[in-house]
């Protein structure tokens, strides 16, 4: 039990400095992966710290495999919208095998599935071809920050003990804000009302039979509603099940994960995420007992995975420079500080299923810009803070908040890191002309061509 009232006091000591860079970048996840990509692509000295032994975020860690965001419908053309580093890590997810042919969502886009083993040995050798050192297992705890909005130093907790990082610019990539929170950054958790997206535990079958499953993910949400009707409790509506590559294989998005008191999980409370992770796998345990016994060509699946930890879709979000809005997303928002842009509709996890908002199909141009201002938490001189802990509301997020936009802001952040190191100026001082140009000659699609 822990007692919160009580402290013990810890006595100062001197932390061993593992290595000095120009960028530090915390978290391996789409941003990390993109921002440190982009960074030591530049010539920048860059490090990525990951809390795992292996890169891709929750989409491997929490077990996602499937890349959504990478296109938007324009205008009735379904094509793809994010390109820069998203465009080589692919390539490389699919030379090793790993990656599915696009397959077209709710007759209005598409997304992408992908094998997650090829996705970390993926991410792997981009990383180390653009000369990025890579420290795993160590959990970023703290920051050293000096008096003028300057941070100096990421302190890490690993197996060799407590280490520091010098750096001169940090990419904050940690899809919680954990740095950014110890910063001081302002930020925010849900909608202000204490509600957050709910969580999933994610999970894969294996040994489907796919000619009798056929098209089962039509005809799931009947079988559910005639498993309801003889009892059966579900956590959600809206369930995903699809096929992976081979498919035998299939992946299950069908949990939804509540505290104790009904309410979203919270993934900064390490007792809830205690709870949620067993709370997960029994909700796996249920879900496929119903595959089994009611969905056909199931009846010999079994788990292959669940994954390494709970997935969490929302936690802090900072208040920075400019918060993306729900009204963005639907409204296709134009910035003149676009730093690429976000074709995913509003997805919104609430108590019991999934909403769905989308921007006007065909009539739209399908995406909003995706201003350079959402990585600038305010005061901060050396911070850009990239991926589903930018500065969004709580509904923009829940829209860009998928992997496309976390790949542009990531590789944007590190592209924005460069330049305030070449300029000697903070990062919310950095020439935006200037980053839009070297993330146009990097191959990003910053979304100026459509109106
Ligand atoms: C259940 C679920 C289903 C989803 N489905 C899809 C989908 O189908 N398609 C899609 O595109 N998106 C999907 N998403 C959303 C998407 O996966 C995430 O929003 C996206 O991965 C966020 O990217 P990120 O880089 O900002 O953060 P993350 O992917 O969360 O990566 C953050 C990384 O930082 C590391 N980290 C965190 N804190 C620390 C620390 N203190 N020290 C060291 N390392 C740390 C983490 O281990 C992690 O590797 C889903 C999310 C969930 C939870």
């Amino acid at each position: 039990m822990m007692i919160a009232a009580q402290f013990i006091h810890e006595p100062a000591r001197s932390i061993p400095v593992h290595g000095d860079y120009e960028v530090v970048v915390l978290g391996g996840g789409p941003a990390g992966i993109a921002a440190a990509t982009s960074a030591a692509a530049h010539g920048r000295k860059t490090i990525l710290i990951e809390r795992y032994g292996f890169l891709g975020g929750a989409g491997t860690a929490a077990g996602v495999t499937n890349f959504c965001g990478l296109f938007a419908n324009v205008h009735g053309d379904i094509r793809q919208v994010v390109h820069g580093v998203a465009d080589d890590l692919l390539a490389r997810i699919d030379r090793l095998g790993g990656l599915n042919a696009p397959h077209v969502v709710f007759g209005k886009t598409k997304a992408q599935a992908y094998d997650t083993t090829a996705y970390k040995s993926a991410a792997d050798d981009l990383l180390l071809s653009r000369g990025v050192d890579l420290f795993f297992h160590a959990l970023g705890a703290g920051v050293v920050a000096e008096a003028d909005g300057m941070l100096s130093a990421l302190v890490l907790e690993t197996k060799s003990g407590r280490r520091a990082i010098r750096g001169r610019v940090f990419i904050d990539c940690s899809g919680d804000g954990d740095l950014a929170a110890w910063a001081g950054a302002p930020f925010e958790l849900g909608d202000g009302a204490g509600n957050l997206l709910y969580p999933t535990m994610m999970f894969r079958v294996n040994g489907v039979d796919p000619k009798a499953a056929g098209e089962a993910w039509k005809a799931i949400p009947e079988l559910m509603r005639e498993a309801e009707k003889r009892g059966t409790h579900f956590a959600r509506q809206g369930v995903i099940v699809r096929p992976q590559r081979n498919p035998v294989e299939w992946r299950v998005n069908a949990t939804q994960v509540a505290s104790r008191n009904g309410r979203a999980l919270d993934g900064t409370d390490a007792a809830e995420l205690s709870y949620g992770e067993i709370e997960g796998r029994r909700q796996v345990q249920a879900f496929v007992s119903f595959l089994r016994t009611d969905v056909p060509g199931f009846a010999q699946s079994y788990i292959v995975d669940t994954p390494p930890q709970l997935g969490i879709r929302e936690t802090r979000r900072i208040v920075g420079a400019y918060q993306l809005s729900g009204e963005d997303v639907l409204g296709c928002a134009s910035f003149a500080d676009t730093i690429g842009v976000n074709g995913w509709p509003l997805e919104k996890h609430v108590a019991g299923n999934v909403e769905w908002s989308w921007p006007p199909i065909p009539q739209s141009r399908g995406f909003n810009h995706l201003p350079y201002r959402m990585l600038l938490p305010q005061r901060l001189r050396n911070l850009l803070v990239a991926g589903r802990c930018a500065s969004m509301t709580h509904e923009g997020h829940s829209a860009a908040r998928v992997s496309g936009g976390c790949f542009v802001m990531g590789e944007a952040a590190g592209a924005a890191a460069h330049l305030a190191l070449g300029h000697n100026t903070a990062v919310a001082e950095v020439d935006v002309a200037a980053l839009q140009r070297l993330l146009e000659a990097s191959g990003a699609y910053l979304g100026r061509d459509v109106t």
